[in-house]
């Protein structure tokens, strides 16, 4: 049996803070897929459109075998069922990340119990890392170029 992995996530944009957890994630396990929501939270807008969230990633992770990229909505167990999938993958950076982390995966566990979701943690030059915070300062004119692969480097200078 292969081991699927499914790391959800906004990606608005990929940071290098993402592209760290992905490599981590496939050294453990045989195929992940990067699975972009398309389903904004009460209070949350996406500043890039899915299909451009999934172009960067697409382009970023170029050469990376055993990676897959696609878009999906509605509920992650769901989905997961759906790409016979029973690992999902998050990051922690900071305690901050804990509280809102442990109440999603406790109520998944609670929607579908065989399924596991294993916490990563990227190198601590990414631990300060949002993409909120990338695109922040690349609003404001700041050099982001240590924080995003190339592909989107491009997009957030042609937006700023
Ligand atoms: P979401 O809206 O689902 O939190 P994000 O794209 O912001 O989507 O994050 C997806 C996952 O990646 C989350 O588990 C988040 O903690 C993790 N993540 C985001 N940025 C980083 C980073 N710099 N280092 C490690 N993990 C990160």
């Amino acid at each position: 049996m292969k081991r699927i992995a499914v790391y959800p996530g906004s990606f608005d944009p990929v940071t290098y803070g993402h592209v760290d957890l992905i490599r981590r994630a496939t050294a453990l396990f045989d195929h992940l897929i990067v699975a972009v929501t398309t389903n904004p939270g009460k209070l949350m807008s996406f500043s890039f459109p899915v299909e451009e969230r999934l172009a960067m990633l697409r382009e970023s992770l170029r050469g990376e075998r055993r990676v897959t990229v696609e878009a999906f909505h509605g509920l992650l167990v769901k989905y997961l069922k759906t790409r016979k999938a029973r690992i999902i993958i998050r990051g922690l950076r900071a305690i901050s990340d804990f509280e809102y982390e442990f109440q999603m995966t406790l109520m998944n566990r609670h929607l579908a119990s065989q399924v596991e979701t294993v916490f990563l943690m990227p190198d601590e030059r990414y631990t300060y890392l949002s993409s909120t915070l990338v695109k922040e300062i690349a609003r404001l004119g700041g050099r982001v170029t240590a924080f995003v692969p190339p592909p989107v480097l491009k997009r957030l200078l042609k937006n700023s």
